[in-house]
């Protein structure tokens, strides 16, 4: 008989109010609240299950198949959401908007049966990876950018970045020439582009390195009315006139962001600051290829640790290292806010006494900023209150440390101006000093964070509390002095609340039995609740009522703890422009200090900026080699760098291993601290501004992108020879050694003719191609260097010295031989080497091969060599044993030496 055809399943209410939300964010995982867990069903369940490594189980049937499910603790959700973010995913968080009560008085209203009431649930928040706050889901070092691109009718396109941690907001028009490096300098966690304009053709190669970043949203939402409109709301005015001039696309990407933002985060914003205009040309250009060349932020593998940012940052505070990361990432153009800076450094340098006193200070700052954020969102703590006071406390005692010492500081008055806290701040403070207790817990809800003494009403409610718990001792006391049990405790659990526990044997003592029953009924209060193995526990009716009096008590101390956080939080929101602003001060304190502490360590100089074209750097040094060189006990040898005048192009020729690459990288470095108003490793520095510095350094290939090692080294010469203009510096090595010879050579040539003719800018050119030496001397600003080395006994000593002149040869094959390749290999080396060099100079270069030995021959006398040095060596061993002397275990130990000897 066939068999009955299953009807498809009805889902439970539960999975039924699950499926529609999910419906509602489709490309979200989604974090579904049941009791202490999130819980994640079907798909989302079997891609959390991998990526967190938990594990997956079922729950129910959907259409006769079961329901994978997963699921992590509500308490430690926050750790588990940082790997799926980390991962790219976006992450929907579901919660319960009413409590099981609240549900049951609606079902009522509703003429519903209240047995089985779901309680609601919905979306309270969207988690991307540019909309973190919590700091356990930030870099505390790293700003947390998010993104929006917005494409106009002409060829100007819109980008704004927010940091919602922070508030940090921004907007910028570009042409799309500069796209790419502008959103390097942001380097942002999310992107927000339109589905139209993540299409467009000029734009597939910007877009590709950012491809995991990218959340592509519907073009209509990328309109310029509402944007506008969007904005207005925001900030609460009629006009945008008073932020400044914006291009009309950068204030669409602005509203643009905002408006996803709020939905994220579901219609509460935190505090966000007024919009601010970046007008392009303020800041050096520095393109992706450069950044990862010079590791100024991170190394060529992604990490912090060995870049120029983790060398130099000597910041105590989270916003200061933010802040001296940003500063690295857009070094100034202007050389007012260039001196500004440096002047503030300089003052912090030569006050010893003042900067270790703000060093003290500034360590103990909190993460002002970012507890701001939370608060302003509705998601902060006590713990953010806290450091909302710590931050203000430490504005005012900074200020009072500058003004006593104004004299001395002048250079400082600007960040001193806006430490200065306004009247309705010092209120605060004082608010919050009073208010918030010695110890407190991570969430609110957790209550005891308000301290003694500041609300009479919370006071009187935990005195109530106090004195029931005392009543319970008393209570305690006279039951067990009343049954005779001395062992016999009033304690606590979550299950029974407070109870009487006995030991089994004195149990009976609680009970009540047989015939007495009805006279022990109405005597003994006692009332049995449950049988353990070792313990019987029991209540009263005094017990009873005394826990409800200590719920309830408990109920209205957090009820009142609650008020008095919402109000300081309302305060903190009205003045969160000023808290901001001290803020800001605090982490340009910490630059400045620890930029003089740097200065001070590392014996840097105080560079000179200026507005001409030169480039003189004296003593230069390499800050991260120097810093690797002196852990292992060795010192940098410090170079002169003057790229002026006749000299401006400087042609670097030198062996492998002598220093050419590090001399490169040092120079531009020391360009970059210079415009980010640090002091730089040198003796003396004097640069005439840098508008974009571009580096080619080294070979690497972009397999993801399709690019070979030679594409990518044509791409990003393409990029400098587009680009570069008579202000920037530009560095090359290596130019043309990722194909044939001549093939290099000439390319080499070229662009090295075209930097000086057409670009003429200042300039570094290092290259094997001894070749192109003899250009300088037909370009006029092409000069010869080399790096010198030391000949002696056969060895070669590097110097690491730069001195006037060409190179004559490489030795790489000496470099081979220190790295380790094979003898054979070396000895062939050096037969072609002294062959090509030969027919080179008598034009004989096609007949090579014919003239050289054949390649067996060398290996085979290369083994014979190894042979008759093994022997001789095996001979001296041998005749340095004396068998009558030994004794029978040093003569096994020369067996073994012997039969080492043999197998090397
Ligand atoms: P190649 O041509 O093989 O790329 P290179 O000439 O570019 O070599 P670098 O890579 O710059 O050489 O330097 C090689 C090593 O020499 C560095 O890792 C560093 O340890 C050391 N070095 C470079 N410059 C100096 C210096 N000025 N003082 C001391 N050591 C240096």
């Amino acid at each position: 008989m066939a068999k009955e055809q299953e009807k498809p399943q009805k889902l439970t209410p539960m999975m039924a109010q699950y499926t529609a939300i999910k419906e509602a964010h489709p490309d979200c995982l989604l974090f579904y609240r049941m009791g202490d867990f999130y819980e994640l069903f079907h798909d989302d369940a079997v891609t959390a299950s991998q990526v967190l490594d938990i594990a997956l189980t079922k729950r129910g049937k959907s259409d006769g198949t079961d329901i994978p499910m997963c699921g992590v603790p509500w308490h430690s959700h926050e750790s588990y959401l940082a790997r799926l973010i980390k991962a790219g995913h976006r992450v929907a968080i579901c919660d319960q908007t009413e409590t099981p009560e609240q549900a049951k008085e609606r079902a009522k209203r509703e003429g519903l049966p209240t047995s089985k009431t779901l309680v609601n649930r919905d979306v309270v928040r969207i988690v991307t990876a540019g909309t973190l706050t919590e700091d356990n889901l930030l870099d505390a070092r790293q700003s947390n950018y998010l993104a929006c691109i917005a494409t106009g009718q002409g060829s100007i396109i819109g980008v704004s970045w927010l940091d919602l941690s922070t508030g940090e907001f921004y907007a910028q028009a570009v042409s799309i020439k500069n796209l790419a490096g502008c959103l390097e300098s942001i380097s942002p966690n999310e992107i927000l582009v339109s589905d139209k304009t993540v299409q467009m053709p000029d734009l597939f190669d910007i877009f590709m390195p950012w491809d995991k970043t990218i959340t592509s949203q519907g073009h209509s939402l990328f309109d310029a009315q509402n944007a506008a409109q969007r904005l207005k709301s925001l900030y609460n005015i009629d006009t945008l006139d008073s932020f400044g001039t914006f291009e009309p696309v950068a204030l669409t990407a602005a509203g643009t962001l905002i408006d996803y933002a709020g939905r994220t985060q579901k219609g509460s914003l935190p505090h966000i600051r007024p919009l601010q205009s970046v007008m392009s040309g303020t800041t050096m250009e520095i393109d992706a290829a450069t950044r990862r060349n010079l590791e100024i932020t991170q190394t060529l593998n992604g990490e912090r640790k060995g870049s120029l940012l983790a060398t130099i940052d000597k910041t105590v505070t989270a916003a200061g290292g933010r802040l001296l990361s940003a500063r690295l990432a857009n070094p100034s153009t202007d050389i007012e806010t260039i001196n500004d800076r440096l002047s503030e450094v300089e003052c912090l340098l030569s006050h010893t006494d003042i900067r270790e006193c703000l060093r003290d200070i500034l360590k103990t700052v909190p993460d002002t900023e970012r507890s701001l954020s939370r608060l302003t969102v509705g998601r902060g703590s006590p713990r953010d209150l806290k450091a909302i006071k710590d931050g203000l406390k430490a504005a005012e005692d900074i200020r009072g440390l500058l003004l006593s010492h104004k004299n001395n500081v002048s250079a400082l008055s600007s960040i001193s101006n806006h430490l200065s806290l306004s009247n309705d701040e010092t209120h605060l403070l004082d608010r919050l000093h009073r208010a918030l207790a010695d110890d407190l817990p991570f969430l609110a809800r957790d209550g005891g964070f308000i301290a003694k003494g500041y609300a009479p009403q919370l006071d009187e409610q935990r005195a109530l509390r106090q004195d029931s718990k005392q009543i319970m001792a008393r209570m305690q006391a006279d039951y067990a002095t009343k049954t005779g049990v001395s062992t016999l405790k009033i304690t606590h659990n979550n299950v029974l609340g407070y109870f009487i526990e006995v030991t089994a044997k004195h149990a009976d003592k609680l009970m009540v039995h047989g015939n007495d029953n009805d006279r022990m009924a109405s005597d003994n209060p006692f009332v049995h609740r449950q049988t353990l193995a070792n313990v019987v526990r029991f209540t009263t009716p005094e017990l009873s009522d005394l826990e409800s009096k200590i719920a309830k008590a408990s109920e209205v101390a957090l009820a009142i703890e609650m008020e008095i956080f919402a109000q300081l939080v309302t305060e903190i929101t009205a003045l969160a422009n000023h808290i901001g602003q001290r803020a800001k001060a605090i982490a340009t304190l910490d630059v400045a200090t620890a930029l003089a502490q740097l200065a001070l360590d590392e014996d840097y100089c105080k560079p000179v900026l200026n507005n001409d074209t030169s480039f003189n750097i004296c003593g230069g040094r390499h800050p991260v080699v120097e810093a690797a060189l002196r852990k292992n006990g060795e010192v940098f040898a410090s170079n002169d760098c003057a790229l002026e005048g006749n000299d401006s192009l400087w042609l670097l020729t030198g062996p492998n291993m002598a220093g050419k690459s590090t001399f490169l990288r040092q120079n531009a470095l020391i360009a970059i601290l210079a415009q980010c108003g640090s002091y730089v490793p040198a003796a003396s520095a004097s640069i005439g501004i840098i508008d974009k510095v571009f580096s080619r350094v080294g070979a690497s290939d972009d397999l993801a992108r399709g690019r070979s090692t030679f594409m990518v080294e044509m791409v990003e010469t393409a990029a400098i020879l587009n680009q570069a203009t008579e202000r920037s510096l530009v560095i090359l090595d290596e130019i043309g050694r990722g194909t044939a010879t001549f093939d290099g050579l000439s390319i080499a040539w070229a662009t090295l003719e075209y930097l000086h003719d057409k670009i003429k800018c200042r300039g570094l050119f290092a290259t094997h191609y001894h070749e192109l030496t003899r250009l300088t001397t037909t370009l006029d600003r092409l000069s010869p260097h080399a790096l010198a080395v030391k000949e002696w006994k056969g060895e070669i000593i590097f110097l690491h010295e730069v001195i006037k002149g060409a190179a004559d040869h490489s030795y790489g094959v000496h470099v081979a031989q220190l790295a380790g390749i094979p003898t054979p290999v070396i000895k062939r080396s050096k037969q072609v080497l002294e062959l090509l060099q030969k027919s080179e100079a008598s034009g004989t270069l096609a007949t090579l091969a014919d003239d050289l030995p054949l390649f067996s021959a060398v290996v085979k006398d290369a083994e014979t060599e190894k042979t008759l040095e093994t022997d001789t060596k095996l001979r001296n061993a041998l005749s340095a044993i004396d068998p009558d002397a030994l004794t029978p275990r040093e003569a096994l130990e020369a067996v073994y030496t012997l039969k080492n000897l043999l197998q090397k």
